[in-house]
């Protein structure tokens, strides 16, 4: 048989799904995940292998697992390079310090190279079945494919914050964020490339991403407890976010002040008039009061405050922004293509 005999006829069409998104004859699509790791030490060979067990279910895929160890002193870092010596599509991005979950992503996604690139935790609370899942829609034409908690195990109060903080999000900004997902998510390689033009320092990755556009889907999720170890997000942190998230896309919380400038001038009207009045009609009795005053002055007091603070919040996100100093730092970047350089 000839060559020319084997090659499929000239009519046959490609398969419609997988057209937009196969690139090219004779290639795989390359798939980049990128994993933050922050203090993971006694979860992490745990979800490499149950990853690595996923992905080997799917051999008509390549990958490419990029870790990045956010300034882990717990000696992940021994772990990852270990992985990356063992595993040719492991590569390990070394930042100089804990730069924070959000910059993490994003010193992942500016090394990642594939057609399509996966955020995801690594402390088994994102299953890697489910990342699978987000490959399977976005071979379907997704761009951007949400994983969204159907459920999670995390405590009552993270649990409750967590799904007041959306809905307020949701309420005061113009973006739409779909309800119930954090950074776990699939991006095209072209928003993947947009993204990286982002580069604002105080950052809310699942914000910027839902307020991209294209074609945006979701999967649903159960959300695990977490393999080992305790949550990087404690209250402080998770407050900073939530802070991040609102003043990045929104500027109501600035006309808040206004309106409540508004309530409180309201108020001193109706407190003006009543002094007034008791002062023509009723001049024996004085409009007393200590305690009144000190209420006032205290109420007033407490509002400019909290207004200053919240102008003071804009004001910090200037600052930082115009400093543009780089967005962190890289120690080195082990294995992968990247290691001879
Ligand atoms: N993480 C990070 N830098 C940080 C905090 C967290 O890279 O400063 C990583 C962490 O290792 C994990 C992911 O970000 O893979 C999410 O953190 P965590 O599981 O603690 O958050 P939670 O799931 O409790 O919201
Ligand atoms: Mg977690």
């Amino acid at each position: 048989m000839t060559q020319q005999d084997t090659r499929p006829p000239a009519h046959v069409p490609a398969p419609v799904a997988l057209a937009a998104v196969e690139p090219g004859p004779g290639r795989r699509p390359l798939i980049s995940y990128v994993l933050p790791v922050y203090n993971e030490r006694d979860g992490i060979a745990a979800f490499h292998a149950e990853l690595t067990a996923a992905l080997a279910g799917r051999p008509e895929l390549d990958f490419e697992l990029v870790y990045v160890n956010d300034g882990s002193s717990d000696g992940s870092l021994a772990i990852l390079t270990g992985l990356a010596e063992q595993d040719p599509r492991v590569r390990v991005v070394d930042l100089a310090r804990n730069f924070g979950h959000q910059i993490a992503i994003t010193a992942g996604l500016d090394v990642a190279g594939g057609d399509a690139v996966i955020v995801m935790d690594t402390d088994l609370q994102d299953p890697p079945q489910v990342s699978l899942e987000l490959v399977d829609a976005w071979r379907e034409g997704a761009d951007i494919v949400h994983a969204r908690r159907r459920s999670r195990q995390d405590s009552a109060f993270k649990r409750a914050t967590a799904h007041l903080y959306y809905r307020v999000l949701r309420a005061s900004t113009d973006v739409d964020i779909p309800l119930d997902t954090g950074d776990f998510r699939l991006l095209d390689r072209k928003v993947a490339a947009e993204l990286r033009k982002y580069r604002e320092r105080s950052r809310f990755v699942r914000g910027i991403v839902a307020s991209m556009g294209y074609r945006q889907t979701e999967v649903a999720f159960d959300r695990d407890e977490r393999f080992a170890g305790e949550t990087k997000y404690p209250l402080r942190k998770m407050a900073r976010l939530a802070v991040d998230g609102v003043t990045s896309f929104s500027t109501s919380p600035l006309k808040m002040i206004t309106r409540l400038g508004f309530v409180v001038l309201a108020l001193s009207l109706a407190g003006i008039v009543y002094a007034l009045a008791m002062k023509f009609f009723r001049p024996d009795i004085t409009v007393s009061g200590w305690t009144m005053l000190m209420c006032v002055v205290l109420f007033l007091g407490g509002t400019q405050m909290l207004s200053l603070g919240v102008i003071g919040a804009y004001i910090g996100r200037i600052y930082s922004e115009t400093q543009g100093r780089p967005l962190y730092l890289v120690r080195e970047v082990i294995g992968g293509p990247g290691d001879d350089d």
